[in-house]
């Protein structure tokens, strides 16, 4: 935590406290005074509007000129032969093998129109290109015209189209890349069509997954800081080459939750990378990340610009995005430490690049509100109030990194000079916009040149290629033939003032998401210090947690008394009923600390796995009244006139709720929440280990307004579930827990001759599998890998127990894996850096534990853990073949298998003649894996290049098949009808004396 990093009455602190105001603020409210800032006077608008038609004719130039601008324009994203280059692009230099290459390249240029793009570039290269894609797909798709072609293709012996897609991708890396190493791109800023710029070097490569990555990032940015240094000329740092460093390239665990450990950490790292740099007297700024890691980074810079050693040293610089709500604060709080410190400090002014995927991820937290504009123009209001105050600055030496014509225009007009600042742009980007100033006006430009090989060029070139292709982008308005001259250079502030800064309306706020169905469960921002602080003293300070809720000896008192209450509470109302649930909901969320502390101090719940928890507790409620009020209404059906047919859906009686200990308020409600909602009326009866979450909930239900006698609380073991369960006044069954109990819960319902049929809806365990082609990112599986088998301590049913990689790229990702698990921090889960707490009980310990010892000979990886509590070591198991697991393991035990190219579809049928159905992973980058996949496998729940678990109410309704379950799945449609009896009843409308209806119709009809 921060507390011991930073001394809380320094000047730059306090500009930090103030951020707060602003983080998560509505935006109107955070636009107001930056629209007061970057307003223009009369005067000034003209001439601005005069500079920026000059630099858009110069910017016109200068990509009629480059072949990729002209590829880029024909090839949009929001086409889908754009789409698929992007996707190409992406994947294709990480494949090793030829097959999987092929059919990555069938994949994409499979279904393209490239016919359609033929001869309508100005570019003759472009137009090359699209005839290479036009052969390319005929070579791939269609049969007939391919099968000639290719047999003149084989002749020649060359895997032509691989060759040539190959060569493609590494040009269009080559215009993003200064150059493999650090003197390729030195020796390449020395060409003619550079001069006059500088450049600010950057090692390729970022979220290091491990620590032998970060190291090897380390030495990189070292070498590169070295070779600069030796090629540094006459003048100052603004005259010469520098460096740009990425914070997350550095550490494996650049998060907040890890903040004790990872800010000395980087301190250090940063600070010896800036005493080499010091020592070369060459510039080095540190890039801007994700939102979450601002005050991180800023902890960081603070130190290392504090340092005695580095005093009088004015290269060491700092990024700032002005699509961030905190931009303005943090250019005060930059000033601030520059000046205490007595540097002028480099600050480089971005928009931002990671606009999209901050969005989302907001989204998926369920915060209050985004951290970054929505609206594009109100980036470039927030960017031009930055740059001025940037300019007024004392201590602040401004560098503005933009390909903008009217941003660029502006900051012409309010700086007054040349030389009090410098243009900044992206190599390949932006061809033309400062030549001229450069060379002819005297201007400073800097290029921000990446540097590495084809390996570490995708996440970068993906990024760029998203920028350029986007809507909102400048460079690429500028082709859009629909677009004037006033259109693109329309002032930014006149844009927003006519919407009142208002948030974009396609953007809900996370909460509406699911607007107006319900309202989203709200989220906490652990990735805010403050917040994850705040959360964990509350719940160290509920650590007691009192005395468990006796054991239910006797279960007949308690059926006697639900089924009495049933009547009553069956014919309430619909909206009664879920009234009701939407007032828990909102009780849950008003007591998100008590329970959180519960899942935590009961349940061995880390933090984020705590509030995951009560939030989904809270949506299976908001979810099920939502959907109770659509679908439960008695429904009028067809038929013949002269009769009435009426479907209605009732409860059935009294429902016994069978839940689990790993999720013991989120499937304990969701049982309890959707037996409730179809009148039914509830005996719950929660695992042994987890009773006192459950009390608490039954108590906020009846608090709620659920009759004490509607839903009862049963604690108690196996003995208590199978006294429930024997009994012929129970009406149905829902059960969450291991196969072998379910099957033991159907048999006992079918024991007693004379009692009806019971409906019961089971959800079991899984052998899940997640299978990982060569096409894959290594990175983005790995931390899916991670999330996946090893949180919550292996515990969920949906966890991955075994990874299933393509032989060629077996060897890579698993030493990636193994790194990555280096990382992960096993301990207490009331601890917010905690990753993997202990496992539930000793007899689970010791489960786990003799499966470990038994494939000791088979280990790939293990982890310490600590000496005390159960702990189980995660840990990664070899095996010899895929058919070697059909047990599950509930706990932190991953095994791995290989599997080979081209038997996807055998793989995927010899994981189905396991038999469990629940979940399954699939990392791939060629959509028709993800068909084949989609249509062979027998899976309740596949998830595709992403993580497998955390299923989200309403969005992935979860359950599984064969072994794995009854279905219907929880938190989708079909779930509440089977709890229900439904009944029709048709009435014949003539009996009463004939068809009043038919005889009343009017002749004609309309
Ligand atoms: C030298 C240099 C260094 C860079 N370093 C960094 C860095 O450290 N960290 C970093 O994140 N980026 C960095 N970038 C990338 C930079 O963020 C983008 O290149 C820049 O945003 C493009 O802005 P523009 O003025 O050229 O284009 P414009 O087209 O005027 O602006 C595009 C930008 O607007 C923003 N935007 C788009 N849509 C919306 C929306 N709906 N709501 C709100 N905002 C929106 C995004 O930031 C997008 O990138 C750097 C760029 C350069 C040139």
């Amino acid at each position: 935590m921060p507390s011991q990093m930073h001394d809380p009455d320094s000047a730059t602190s306090a500009a930090w406290l103030h951020m707060e105001e602003v983080h998560r603020a509505p935006e109107p409210e955070v636009l107001a005074p930056l629209i007061e800032r970057a307003r223009l006077g009369e005067g000034e608008r003209g001439r601005i509007e005069a500079t920026a038609l000059d630099l858009l004719a110069d910017l016109r130039e200068g990509q009629r000129t480059g072949w990729v601008n002209q590829f880029l324009q024909e090839y949009r994203l929001n086409s889908s032969e754009g789409v698929a280059l992007l996707s190409l692009a992406e994947a294709f230099l990480r494949v090793p093998d030829p097959e999987t290459a092929d059919m990555l390249i069938s994949d994409k240029l499979g279904d393209g129109d490239w016919r359609s793009h033929t001869g309508k570039s100005h570019s003759g290269l472009v137009n090359s290109a699209t005839w290479g894609l036009v052969i390319g797909r005929a070579l791939v798709g269609d049969e007939n015209r391919a099968n000639t072609l290719r047999r003149l293709i084989s002749r020649t012996g060359e895997p032509f189209v691989r060759q040539a897609v190959g060569a493609a991708m590494r040009m269009m890396g080559e215009i993003f890349v200064m150059g493999r190493t650090i003197d390729e791109a030195l020796k390449r800023m020395k060409k003619p069509d550079q001069k006059g710029f500088t450049a600010s070097f950057d090692m390729l490569g970022e979220a290091a997954r491990t620590f032998p990555d970060a190291d090897r990032y380390f030495e990189a940015y070292e070498r590169a800081i070295e070779a600069v240094g030796k090629a540094r000329g006459d003048g100052g740092t603004q005259d010469n080459h520098s460096i740009s460093v990425k914070l997350s390239a550095l550490h494996p665990r650049y998060e907040v939750s890890q903040w004790g450990r990872c800010v000395p950490e980087l301190t250090e790292r940063l600070e010896a990378l800036c005493q080499v740099a010091a020592r070369a007297d060459i510039g080095l700024t540190v890039d801007a990340e994700e939102s979450e890691r601002l005050e991180m980074s800023l902890d960081i810079i603070e130190h290392v610009a504090e340092l005695p050693s580095l005093k009088g040293w004015n290269g060491f610089g700092m990024a700032i995005q002005a699509y961030g709500k905190r931009a303005q604060r943090t250019i005060g709080w930059a000033e601030a430490l520059a000046s205490r410190t007595g540097r002028s400090m480099p600050v480089r002014l971005v928009k931002g690049a990671y606009w999209d995927s901050e969005i989302k991820h907001c989204q998926e937290q369920g915060l209050s509100h985004y951290p970054l504009f929505t609206r594009k123009a109100a980036t470039d209001v927030c960017y031009l109030a930055c740059a001025k105050d940037m300019l007024e600055a004392k201590a602040i030496r401004p560098a503005f990194a933009t390909h903008n014509a009217l941003t660029a225009a502006t900051i012409i007009e309010w700086a007054h000079d040349t030389d009090s600042f410098e243009f900044q742009r992206l190599h390949g980007m932006g061809e033309g916009l400062f030549e001229r100033m450069v060379r002819e006006q005297g201007y400073r430009c800097r290029i921000y040149a990446p540097v590495g090989g084809h390996r570490d060029l995708l996440a970068y070139l993906v990024r760029r290629l998203l920028e350029n292709g986007a809507n909102s982008s400048f460079v690429h308005q500028l082709a859009d033939e629909h677009l004037t001259d006033d259109d693109l250079l329309r002032d930014p502030v006149d844009r927003i003032v006519e919407v009142g800064g208002k948030r974009h309306p396609s953007i809900p706020l996370p909460e509406d998401l699911f607007m107006p169905q319900r309202k989203n469960s709200q989220g906490l921002d652990l990735e805010d210090w403050r917040v994850l602080k705040r959360v964990t003293e509350g719940i160290d300070e509920r650590a007691d947690i009192g005395p468990e809720p006796e054991a239910v000896t006797d279960v007949a008192p308690l059926l006697d008394q639900a089924a009495a209450a049933f009547p009553h509470w069956s014919a309430l109302p619909i909206e009664e009923r879920a009234a009701c649930l939407d007032r828990l909901a909102d009780i849950y969320e008003e007591r998100r600390g008590e329970l959180m502390a519960l899942a935590v101090h009961e349940a061995n719940k880390t933090i984020p796995d705590a509030l995951a928890e009560v939030r989904e507790a809270i949506d299976f409620c908001r979810y099920y009244a939502a959907e109770a009020r659509d679908k439960l209404v008695p429904q009028e059906l067809p038929g013949p006139t002269g009769e009435a047919n009426i479907l209605r859906m009732e409860g059935r009686g009294v429902w016994c709720c069978i839940s689990p200990w790993n999720f013991p308020l989120a499937i304990f409600t969701g049982q309890v929440a959707a037996a409730l909602v179809t009148g039914n009326t509830v005996i719950a009866k929660p695992a042994p280990q987890t009773p006192r979450i459950a009390a608490a909930a039954v108590r906020l239900a009846h608090a709620a307004g659920i009759p004490a006698d509607a839903l009862i609380l049963c604690p108690g073991g196996p003995e208590t579930g199978a006294a429930l369960t024997g009994d012929p006044r129970v009406a149905g069954v829902a059960f969450t827990g291991s196969t072998a109990t379910a099957k033991a819960i159907a048999r006992s319902l079918l024991d007693d001759e004379n009692r009806p049929i019971v409906p019961l809806i089971a959800e079991t365990g899984g052998v899940n599998t997640m299978i990982v082609d060569s096409t894959a990112l290594p990175e983005q599986v790995v931390a899916d890998v991670i999330t996946s088998a090893f949180g919550s301590a292996g515990q969920r049913c949906s966890a991955l127990r075994l990874l299933l990689v393509q032989e060629e790229v077996a060897e890579r990702m698993i030493a990636m894996l193994s790194g990555a698990m280096d990382g992960l921090v096993v301990g207490d889960p009331s601890d917010p850096k905690t990753d993997v707490g202990p496992v539930i009980d000793d007899a689970a310990y010791e489960k786990l534990m003799g499966h470990r010892a038994a494939m000791e000979d088979r280990w790939l990886k293990t982890l310490e853990v600590p000496a005390e509590g159960r702990f189980v070591p995660p840990t990664l198991i070899r095996l010899d073949s895929m058919d070697d697991l059909n047990t599950e393991w509930f706990g932190p035990l991953l095994h791995v298998a290989t599997w080979k190219s081209g038997k996807l579809e055998e793989t995927v049928s010899r994981i189905n003649a396991k038999g469990f159905g629940l979940t399954m992973g699939l990392h791939s980058r060629i959509a028709r894996a993800s068909e084949l996949v989609e249509a062979r496998a027998h899976v309740g729940n596949l998830y595709v290049n992403r993580s497998m678990i955390g299923a989200i109410v309403g969005s992935q309704p979860f359950g599984g098949e064969g072994l794995s379950g009854t279905g219907p799945k929880a938190g989708g449609p079909h779930y509440l009808p089977r709890f229900c009896a439904e009944r029709v009843t048709s009435i014949d409308t003539t009996s009463a004396g004939g068809n009043a209806t038919l005889l009343s119709l009017d002749d004609i009809g309309g």
